[in-house]
């Protein structure tokens, strides 16, 4: 039996007859013209004024995070069960992390808790969409309006997903994306920040090319970084975008096919399909263990993987980094539904190029295994 690979992009668009426009033009670097159109057209997408593609979602956020300002003393309040990514950003700038816990039936940061960990310190909400459903979003804006607070958005999970009808990647004053292969739409590697702000458009552009200035080129009165996207990737992006209605629905139908398979498997906890403000678009398909099972989503994932079946983890919370244990943050914190989502969760093969042959395999290997 062949293996299930967790993700497979699918790529059988007009990736290929826009690849060659750059092969043959020359256009490859980040000076070509798809680089523009790609930023133009996903902005308009998600009801942006601006995009600035950059060359991966986890450098979006840290060109977001220097773009409002973000220094040493200031504090963010954040999901602590999200990619490192968010973190790191906000550390990198010298800031302070605050994190709260998942809600335990989105995965999604519990709104709730957002409220008392406000701090005359606070700068800014970065709220992250996880694995296909978004943040109740209204909360946390009322949240910001009322306390004069930033809202970085991390919706790099969420291509094509609403919240209440609006598209996710509309709600920050920043948003990001990721264009990663597993991704709703990919680029192999890429990113893009969106922002209805110029000023903060202007500070991501100046930010992602070096901070060269228009008059004296080489002169710098700021540290930027090289993040720019190339016109090969921007190639890519388009192409997906054309299709990226098709590929929502076509993860709507994954969703269904395991939730019609899986749901008599007592002992897994389903992604919810949806919920008052959005149905699922499934970025992965996770499934959580119950406490009564007698092993572990690490067990589970090695003998998935011994049954030819690829698999990930879920996020492991940022209150558990051993790395930002070691700088001194989150001592003696605790969220345990982070804590248990880390250690029972993981993610079946859901990536855009499955079959339903593949699926058809993971859901034998799963009724066996829980059988
Ligand atoms: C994938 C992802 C990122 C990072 O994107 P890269 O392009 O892989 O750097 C950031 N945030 C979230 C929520 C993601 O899922």
């Amino acid at each position: 039996m062949n293996f299930v690979p967790v993700n497979q992009p699918l790529l059988d668009g007009r990736e290929k007859q826009y690849l060659m426009e750059c092969v043959d033009s020359g256009w490859i670097s980040s000076e070509g013209p798809f680089v523009k159109q790609f930023e133009t057209e996903f902005a308009a997408r998600v009801q942006r004024k601006h995009g600035i593609a950059v060359s991966n979602g986890s450098v979006a956020l840290d060109a977001a995070i220097a773009a409002l300002g973000i220094q040493p003393g200031d504090e963010v309040i954040l999901p602590t069960f999200t990619i490192i990514s968010c973190a790191a950003a906000i550390v990198r700038a010298g800031a302070k992390p605050v994190l709260v816990d998942a809600d335990p039936n989105t995965w999604n940061m519990n709104v709730e808790q957002v409220a008392a960990k406000i701090t005359p310190r606070t700068k800014a909400i970065m709220i992250v969409h996880i694995y296909g459903l978004p943040v109740e979003v209204d909360p946390i804006l009322k949240l910001a309006h009322q306390y004069g607070l930033w809202v970085i958005e991390d919706a790099a999970e969420m291509h094509g997903q609403t919240y209440k009808g609006e598209p996710c990647g509309s709600f920050g004053d920043i948003s990001t994306f990721s264009f990663y292969p597993n991704k709703h739409i990919t680029t192999g590697e890429g990113g893009m920040i969106v922002t209805n702000d110029d000023r903060l458009a202007e500070r991501c552009q100046s930010l992602r090319n070096l901070c060269f200035q228009s008059q004296k080129r080489f002169v710098h009165e700021e540290l930027g970084w090289n993040f720019r996207m190339t016109n090969l990737q921007a190639a890519l992006g388009l192409a997906q975008l054309e299709r990226l209605d098709e590929f929502v629905q076509r993860k709507r139908q994954m969703g269904q096919y395991y939730r019609d398979r899986l749901s008599d498997i007592s002992d897994l906890q389903l992604p919810l399909p949806s919920t008052e403000y959005a149905e699922n678009i499934y970025w992965v398909y996770g499934l959580v263990l119950s406490d009564s099972v007698p092993f572990d989503a690490a067990d589970v994932m090695k003998q998935l993987s011994a049954c030819g079946i690829g698999t990930r983890p879920f996020f492991w919370g940022m209150h558990e980094q051993p790395v930002l244990l070691r700088m001194g943050l989150f001592y003696g914190e605790s969220y345990p539904v982070a804590e248990r989502l880390a250690r029972q969760g993981f993610y079946i093969p859901s990536g855009m190029a499955l079959t339903e042959e593949q699926m058809e395999q993971v859901v034998f290997a799963l009724k066996e295994l829980f059988a």
